[in-house]
């Protein structure tokens, strides 16, 4: 028998935990029949309500769930890396525990594997009852992505992806701190087939992503996959530098033919206004890519366990 291991990331998740495994395990026939065994690993990312008891009910019930139990909350990245370091299975999918990750579509997904895929990757077409804002920076920022990063990262896709034992040890190789899954995935290659799905709306509890944590996931992406904001930033300089090259040229000309009263105080304050701005600006940006590269250099530990059953 092949197993197949399911990790499933929780923050604050008390009302949701039972019921995706309820769900879950609704499939179990099915996956018997194709010879597969499951364990499912729900990570707790340092919930701070009752998931961490919620999870031990169900391993009371059923000894192939496991728990890996954050000692704070790292984010959703590295609940699911500590999920790949933890599965044991020949596949390995991530899926939220919300339900919005039906479960329902996991044969489908299983049986592209079989057709000899390396991994089966979500997204959904719509985003019915996300606010309309949201989905238009959602938007905004795949396509920024696609023109400044060499590295595929589809608009709408989820993290529900199966995936085979050699893309995970792929994944597992990747050790950066600043993790960006849906980049990584990309990055690393294989054979992907894209399965396409209606959004489904959260069950129970809430969303724990809010405009600005999502604005700044969006950032880590960006300067994850891409280093076209310094291209950006010299190629300013450049534009700069032409143009005060142009008005010195204008100056002296104008100077020759008119003389020098002494104006052009207030355009002078404005331009330099400008310039500084501009500078800072672009010195935010490597400051910024200074930071991420510092954050790796102190080689820390992507997650800190707790717990583990
Ligand atoms: N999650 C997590 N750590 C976090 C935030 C979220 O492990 O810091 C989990 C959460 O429990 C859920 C999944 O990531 O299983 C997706 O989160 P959510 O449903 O809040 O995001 P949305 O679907 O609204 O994008
Ligand atoms: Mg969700």
């Amino acid at each position: 028998m092949k197993l197949l291991s399911v990790i499933v990331p929780c923050y604050n998740e008390e009302e949701t935990v039972a019921d995706f495994y309820a769900e879950f395990i609704k499939n179990k026939d099915i996956f018997e029949e194709k010879g597969l065994d499951y364990e499912i690993i729900y990570v707790d990312d340092g919930s701070r309500d009752r998931t961490v008891e919620e999870i031990k009910k169900i391993h009371e019930k059923d000894q192939r769930v496991h728990m890996v139990s954050f000692s704070r909350n790292f984010g959703k990245e590295a609940a699911m890396y500590a999920g790949f370091e933890h599965a044991n299975g020949d596949y390995v999918v991530t899926m939220d525990v919300d339900l919005q990750d039906p479960p329902s579509l996991l044969p489908e997904m299983f049986s592209y594997i079989e057709k000899g895929y390396d991994s089966v990757a979500t997204r959904r077409v719509s985003r019915k009852g996300e606010p309309p804002v949201r989905s238009f920076f959602a938007r905004l920022f795949y396509r920024l992505m696609k023109k400044i990063s060499k590295t595929e990262i589809v608009d709408g896709a989820r993290d529900y992806r199966l995936m085979t034992r050699q893309m995970v040890n792929a994944i597992l190789s990747v050790k950066e701190y600043n993790r960006f899954t849906k980049g990584i995935y990309g990055w690393v290659g294989f054979r992907t087939k894209w399965l396409e799905f209606e959004n489904v709306e959260r069950k129970k509890g809430e969303t724990k992503w809010s405009f600005w944590k999502l604005f700044a996931y969006s950032l880590e992406g960006i300067m994850a996959f891409s280093t076209a904001p310094l291209a950006f930033a010299s190629v300013l300089g450049i534009l700069f530098c032409a143009l005060a090259f142009l008005m010195i040229v204008v100056i002296i000309a104008k100077t020759l033919v008119f003389g020098d009263p002494t104006s052009g105080w207030p355009s002078m304050i404005c331009i330099l206004c400008l310039i500084s701005g501009v500078q800072l600006f672009c010195m935010g940006i490597i400051g910024q890519y200074l930071s991420k590269a510092y954050m790796e250099v102190k080689g820390r530990p992507i997650y800190i366990c707790r717990e583990e059953i």
